[in-house]
């Protein structure tokens, strides 16, 4: 059962206990007894965080904090002692917090904090702060004391997101920007969700993907329950004709909010740890369905899966990855393996982990090839055999000269190093024509078919083979 909801009225007073100067004389503590019963879940604290926004004349700010170099911890002293250190955490944070206030754990060392009746940014940054101020004094783990330091996102609503989901994000992105900048607290602009405040502060990067409030234990449920589905999107070869690949796509049938595509819910599931596991699900289901689809007469038809930096730096994937083969009886190169290119894959580990899966037949792909700067690094380090040019420079084929410039030397490196060169997001015929003429052949996209549960693929397969033969 959560925490009780506190009283709107005590809201409606105006009340906050901790006045930034107060605190910086006294650092005490001054949550009352209720506000110290502990996080509540996020679920509970989102609910509130939407109540709040949507009552009269609400202003509140929403600070998202995140603890530096917790990995550090929990390499140095386990995940039993990681897991004491976040809980002493929330408890001093916790003990900052104002009568309205309320605190949740979003996974991970991620904290989000609601400080009630707060009206501007100055406040909500000195409010920061101060409940930062919390963590200044050493913890002791394993019986040695440690320092901590923390950075913090905040974000004015309902001026800077009048729901949950666009304040968390403005809040994470300001977030972004301290740790960027090395600066404790930094506020979202008033006005505006993509550019957080701080004179010096590096541009943001890339808007983040998931302002997901799925909490670690909700996801867990949903892989217990088996709420995770795959989709497939055929990869034709217009050369021979043949459906040469199915794309392994997740999806999570959730219960109240329908199909959930990979960047609802793949972020929150990397924070709470279930990410792997997820990615596993999907490898073994695909190789399942991949048995019965070849032994029903598509008997060279291969499946992709899509992976994580993440999974190729655990010890046991290349086996992991062996062990589903067998058990499907699959041939090694029945699999491919998509790895994003923007997943920095170059620590030694990862690396070997892929060689060993490469020497043993399975095909290792570069996805969203050309976005980021690692792209050609990527070729020479990893045993790659084949590559997805980015959707971006598919669009605009036979109509920008640049994008024609890019898939004409991506096709004259592929070819020379021998890897496979698929263009994905084909939507319109034009861009089939253009890529054709360029002298790319593999492709995949809304145009052939959007990715389809698997019992729908099956039909498109003998109707593929049929037109082909
Ligand atoms: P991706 O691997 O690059 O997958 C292609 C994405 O483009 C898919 O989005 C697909 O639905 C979409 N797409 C396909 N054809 C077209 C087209 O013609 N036009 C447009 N506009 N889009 C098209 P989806 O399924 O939402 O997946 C997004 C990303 O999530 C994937 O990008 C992949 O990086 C990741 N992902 C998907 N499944 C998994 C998984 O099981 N594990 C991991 N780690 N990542 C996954
Ligand atoms: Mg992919
Ligand atoms: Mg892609």
């Amino acid at each position: 059962m959560g925490p009780p909801d506190f009283n709107d009225d005590w809201h409606a007073l105006g009340r906050r206990l901790h006045s930034p100067s107060e605190s910086a004389a006294s650092g005490s503590a001054r949550g009352t007894a209720e506000d110290r019963r502990g996080p509540l879940a996020p679920g509970a604290f989102f609910e509130r965080l939407q109540r709040r926004l949507h009552a009269p004349a609400a202003s509140l700010a929403l600070v998202v904090i995140d603890i530096k170099r917790f990995h550090a911890i929990n390499v140095a002293h386990g995940f039993v002692v990681g897991d004491q250190f976040l809980e002493m955490v929330g408890e001093r944070l916790l003990g900052r917090l104002s009568a309205g206030d309320a605190l949740t754990r979003l996974g991970g060392d991620e904290f989000a904090l609601l400080l009630a009746d707060v009206h501007d940014v100055a406040t909500a940054v000195a409010s920061a702060r101060q409940v930062l101020g919390a963590l200044l004094a050493p913890f002791v783990l394993a019986g040695r004391p440690r320092i901590v330091s923390a950075h913090a996102g905040v974000a004015l609503g309902p001026a800077q997101g009048r729901d949950p989901r666009s304040l968390l994000q403005a809040a994470r992105l300001a977030l972004r920007s301290a740790k960027d900048s090395g600066v404790d607290v930094v506020a979202a602009r008033p006005g505006q969700k993509r550019e957080p405040v701080e004179a010096g502060a590096a541009p943001p990067r890339q808007a983040e993907p998931d302002p997901s409030l799925f909490s670690g234990r909700e996801l867990r449920d949903a892989v217990l329950r088996g709420e995770f589905k795959v989709h497939y999107q055929p990869i034709h070869n217009l050369g021979t004709g043949h459906v040469e690949t199915l794309e392994a796509l997740v999806r999570w049938r959730h219960p109240t909010r329908g199909l959930l595509a990979p960047d609802a819910f793949l972020p929150a599931a990397e924070r709470a740890g279930l990410a792997h596991v997820i990615s596993m699900r999907v490898l073994d289901c695909a190789c399942e369905r991949l048995r019965h689809w070849r032994s029903r007469g598509h008997a060279d038809l291969r499946v992709a899966v899509n992976l994580s930096a993440h999974d190729f730096r655990r010890d046991d994937f290349a086996g992991t990855v062996a062990g589903t083969l067998d058990r499907h009886r699959l041939p090694p190169s029945s699999l491919e393996l998509e790895l994003t290119e923007h997943e920095q894959l170059d620590d030694d580990g990862a690396i070997s982990q892929a060689a060993e899966l490469a020497r043993h037949g399975v095909v290792l792909t570069i996805d969203d090839f050309g976005v980021k700067y690692s792209s050609l690094r990527y070729l020479h380090r990893l045993p790659v055999r084949a590559l997805k040019i980015d959707r971006s420079f598919v669009r605009d084929v036979g109509e920008s000269p640049a994008s024609n410039s890019i898939v004409t030397a991506l096709i004259g490196i592929t070819g020379r190093m021998g890897l496979r060169l698929v263009a994905e997001g084909v939507e319109e015929k034009r861009q089939v024509t253009e890529l054709r003429r360029l002298g790319c052949h593999i492709m995949q996209g809304f145009l052939f078919s959007p990715p389809v549960p698997a019992e729908e693929i099956g039909g498109y397969l003998d109707r593929a083979a049929a037109s082909a033969a």
